[in-house]
């Protein structure tokens, strides 16, 4: 299929909206879920303000929503609560056991959930693709978990030229749906992976070169705070917070709509310089000509292939060959770290890969690793500085970039299996990050979407890019709702592992 260039959108913004948003002062919760029609009473906000549990709340919280949303809840104990869990691609997120599952259908449904969960100090947790490895990550044990399964619409608009995306879509469904119309945009490159984690974190698609990443191909986004105000996130409305969602994570609100662009890559140096110094790899390349003859190709075929599915394909049916190796219910662990490139150091970490995989690779049951080198090549950075440019650590005079994830998974989820990989992983990664700064190629980049819950990826921004964050993050949520009640993944302060389950602090408590 010829693809052609489009830019996506959602919605117009008029011109003379603040470019600065932050919360109202005077903002009382239960107000704001009375002007919903939900009256939730003074004793249960004092049970909430004096509980040093959450567990009651969110049953409370869960009831609430029961009772105006019966069909659209999961509750524990039920077959589709378990069929749900056994969605997710990592069984870690399997072992999160939430209160209750809710999934809105409309932008009110999700500001209600946000109101609730603020109200009742229950935590919550968003889940789109639900790719995330990590525990927790988009999964809240006894707590709300918001499935955007439901707002999973693709709306191409008459001209073609903008598209409504919703984040419960999987990448795999906005391609073949754009395909049917000739056109597609920038996403991800495996089929189930989810439009709003892969968005929010940054998005390395087949077509960086041409396009950057998903990221900032994003004209608009659909943004529900704190406060539950649904706000259009875009370059005019609020520059800022625009530019912090383009790979600042889910640190400032919940996203309920989306979009995109599309390009097509020529080769990368990257690539084939990788590719000539190890003995095994496994590389994904796109020519967007379409050229069943191609010749962008004909530096790897002196490399004898044990497979190639070199043909000329639309982006859903390569997603959809990417995600068949890669099963559901896995334990999976991910791990990353951004260098210059250099060809040599590539050829090195392959030895060492090695060198700390052998010793365990027969004890560990169904044990499948990959080291991945996901080049960032100059014109990708380049073309990152769209629309004001996203909030990523990336500059182009340092590019060529090569991205290192260890990703590894492994069939039973005991804890001995568990701290031998993790520990090999981890090795493996503190002996490259050494190595990588001994040769000065180091680059204090962790990519959000492969980092480990050991990892501080907002850190690893560097404080002048962190600081920002914090700010727009504490302007749109002064309270901290997306620190503290969101459950898991990457915030501020410190990576996922050492922050575990917390509460709104005390000082905020009664006013909001
Ligand atoms: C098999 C596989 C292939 C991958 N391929 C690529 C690739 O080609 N390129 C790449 O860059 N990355 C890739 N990734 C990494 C992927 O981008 C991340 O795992 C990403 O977080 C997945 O998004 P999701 O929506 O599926 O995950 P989820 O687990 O649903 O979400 C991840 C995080 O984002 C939050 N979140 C999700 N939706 C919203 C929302 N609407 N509003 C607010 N917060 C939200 C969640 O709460 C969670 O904390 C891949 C991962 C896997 C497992």
């Amino acid at each position: 299929m010829k693809f052609n260039i489009y830019a996506f959108a959602f919605t117009l913004v008029a011109a003379n909206t603040i470019a600065v948003y932050s919360e109202p002062a005077n903002f009382d919760v239960i107000n704001a879920l009375a002007s919903y029609g939900l009256h939730v009473d003074s004793v249960a906000r004092k049970r909430a303000e004096d509980s040093v549990s959450s567990r009651y709340h969110c049953a409370t919280a869960c009831n609430q929503l029961a009772s105006h949303f019966k069909s659209q809840i999961l509750p524990a104990g039920t077959s589709a609560y378990d069929e749900w869990r056994s969605q997710f691609w990592s069984s870690y997120q399997q072992d999160a056991l939430p209160k209750c599952i809710f999934q809105p259908s409309k932008a009110d449904h999700v500001v209600i959930a946000v109101l609730l969960s603020r109200w009742s100090h229950c935590p919550f947790a968003v889940k789109s693709g639900g790719h995330a490895a990590m525990k927790e990550a988009s999964s809240a044990t006894c707590g709300i978990t918001i499935d955007m399964a439901k707002l999973n619409s693709i709306v191409l608009a008459n001209d073609k030229k903008i598209a409504k995306i919703g984040p419960g879509d999987t990448w795999y469904d906005v391609f073949t749906k754009l395909e049917s119309e000739g056109v597609s945009v920038v996403g991800g490159r495996v089929q189930n992976v989810g439009v709003g984690g892969f968005l929010l974190g940054g998005g390395i698609s087949l077509f960086a070169n041409e396009r950057g990443w998903a990221c900032d191909n994003v004209a608009n986004y659909e943004l529900v705070t704190a406060i539950g105000a649904v706000l259009h996130v875009n370059q005019s409305s609020y520059p800022d917070l625009y530019r912090s969602l383009r790979g600042g994570g889910p640190n400032f609100g919940l996203i309920h709509g989306g979009s995109m662009t599309y390009h097509y890559p020529s080769q990368h140096q990257a690539y084939r310089e990788a590719h000539k110094r190890l003995d095994f790899i496994s590389v994904l390349a796109v020519d967007n000509d379409a050229n069943p003859n191609t010749t962008a190709f004909d530096e790897f075929k002196d490399i004898a292939a044990l497979s190639d599915t070199r043909k000329v394909r639309t982006q859903s049916d390569l997603a959809a060959e990417n995600g068949a190796p890669l099963p559901n219910g896995m334990r999976e662990h991910y791990w990353d770290q951004t260098f210059r490139f250099d060809g040599n150091f590539v050829k090195w970490m392959g030895e060492v890969f090695y060198e700390e995989l052998n010793p365990i690779k027969k004890s560990i049951e169904g044990l499948m690793v990959m080291l991945l080198f996901q080049p960032v090549t100059r014109e990708s950075v380049r073309k990152m500085q769209r629309n004001g440019g996203n909030t990523l650590p990336l500059v182009e005079r340092e590019a060529p970039y090569v991205i290192i994830n260890y990703a590894a998974m492994w069939s039973k989820p005991t804890v001995e299996d568990e701290s031998i990989v993790v520990d090999t992983v981890s090795k493996t990664m503190g002996r490259i990050v050494e190595e990588g700064k001994r040769r000065k190629l180091f680059v204090d980049y962790i990519y959000m979407n492969y980092g480990s819950e050991y990892s501080d990826v907002l850190a690893s921004y560097g404080p002048k890019l962190h600081h920002q964050l914090e700010v727009v993050a504490t302007q749109v949520d002064p309270v901290g709702v997306f620190q503290y009640l969101r459950s898991g993944y990457f915030k501020f302060g410190g990576p996922p592992r050492t922050r575990g389950h917390e509460t709104i602090p005390s000082p905020h408590v009664r006013n909001h």
